[in-house]
């Protein structure tokens, strides 16, 4: 008999939905044509890439033109910084980016080069000890030659949600455009670039269902972009390169359906995460949640251990059939602990003792019964050997 495997790791990806799998299976073989070509492969190739953009523009309720099917979330966060980082030049003086913290790589890393090698002057923003910037903060790093304000919707490690809309209205007031890295929202949060009054926004189509290597870019018209890939006239001139029809027609088939199931999906697996929230704190000695406790995803749950690391943690679960994460890339003292763990000042060995479960659709009632008699006694066996 095979193991059910519990996974609460939906955070780092999660499988392809059946209908989206079967929505992407005819781009592979049969309408395999180049949507370049204007022959009747490449016009039916055409046709689905078309209307998988607006699909994702009605979902996110803006215009069509205004998608930009890439790679990934990373070559999104990437594509805008470094797009509209380099149209600065060409109006005037502007030179100063702003992030948080708290950023993802594809953001934090990109701004850094920007700073280092083009010269641009970087702000990284603080957070309090919920990993959420301080609007106020936000005012007073603004220059008058800030060109990009780049903040996250929703932190992948801590869950914590950021107040994107407070925030865009600081930047809008001072006419900069503001980016937020979405990639953790789709099916979580209900998605309007226009209430949340971001210029650009990023998504990958693996964190909701949809295949891995297919991203989007919302970038609001209007807004300066020199495409940081170049060749053909691909995506509007901004994007260039063959595009990934079957891969769009998923990502834009997962991100439908991951809004649609939205409203059930988000209070059922809100219940079931408050019930991981209150009980193991109380089940495990020295144990406090990470990050906001209400103003973080529904699906997320994140806890600081002490006196233990994690990687212990995680195999003893893998073993008993669970397969979770710390949420970071670092899972021990001897590495260097989290960014955002720092930002939000835990001290390094607090930080090796970070626990990160993502529930998601296949998540049950059950599933979170048997993390809660499996958890407790695994940590305090760890503890007890460590010490
Ligand atoms: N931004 C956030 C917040 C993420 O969680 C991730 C993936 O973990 C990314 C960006 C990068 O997305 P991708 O894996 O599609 O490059």
């Amino acid at each position: 008999m095979t193991h059910r495997i519990i996974y609460l790791d939906h955070s780092a990806t999660t499988p392809v939905s059946a209908s989206v799998l079967a929505a992407m299976m005819p781009y592979f073989s049969e309408h395999f044509g180049n949507a370049s070509g204007i022959y009747s492969q490449g016009r039916r190739a055409k046709q689905a890439l078309e209307e998988a953009r607006a699909t994702v523009a009605s979902v996110l309720h803006c215009h069509d033109d205004e998608i930009i099917f890439t790679s990934c979330g990373s070559e999104s966060d990437n594509m805008v910084l470094r797009g509209v980082a380099w149209t600065a030049p060409q109006t005037g003086r502007r030179r100063h980016l702003i992030i948080s913290v708290v950023e993802h790589k594809a953001v934090i890393v990109t701004a850094r080069q920007l700073a280092q090698l083009f010269d641009f002057d970087l702000t990284i923003l603080p957070v309090d000890g919920y990993g959420r910037v301080d609007p106020d903060a936000l005012r007073q790093a603004i220059r008058p030659d800030t060109i990009l304000i780049s903040i996250m919707a929703a932190n992948n490690e801590v869950g914590t949600l950021q107040p994107i809309a407070e925030l865009s209205a600081i930047a809008r007031d001072h006419g900069i455009p503001f980016h937020t890295d979405a990639v953790q929202t789709p099916g979580h949060l209900p998605i309007d670039v226009d209430a949340w009054g971001v210029d650009a926004l990023a998504l990958s189509g693996h964190k909701f269902y949809g295949p891995k290597g297919v991203g989007v870019a919302y970038v609001r018209r209007g807004l300066g972009l020199l495409p940081a890939q170049t060749g053909g006239g691909h995506e509007g001139k901004r994007r260039a390169g063959t595009e990934n029809v079957a891969g769009i027609v998923g990502l834009a088939t997962a991100l439908q359906e991951a809004d649609e199931l939205r409203p059930q999906e988000v209070p059922r697996l809100q219940a079931l995460r408050d019930r991981l929230l209150a009980a193991l704190p109380d089940l495990i000695p020295n144990t406090r949640i990470s990050g906001h406790p209400q103003q973080r995803l529904p699906h997320h749950a994140s806890f600081l251990f002490a006196d233990i690391e994690i990687q212990g943690v995680l195999m003893g679960l893998d073993m008993a059939g669970i397969a979770a994460s710390s949420g970071s890339a670092c899972t021990s003292a001897a590495q260097a602990p989290s960014a955002v763990l720092t930002a939000m000042g835990v001290d390094a060995s607090a930080a090796a003792g970070h626990l990160r479960l993502s529930l998601g659709r296949s998540t049950t009632a059950a599933d979170i019964d048997t993390v809660l008699d499996v958890l407790p006694p695994l940590v305090a066996r760890l503890r007890l050997i460590s010490t």
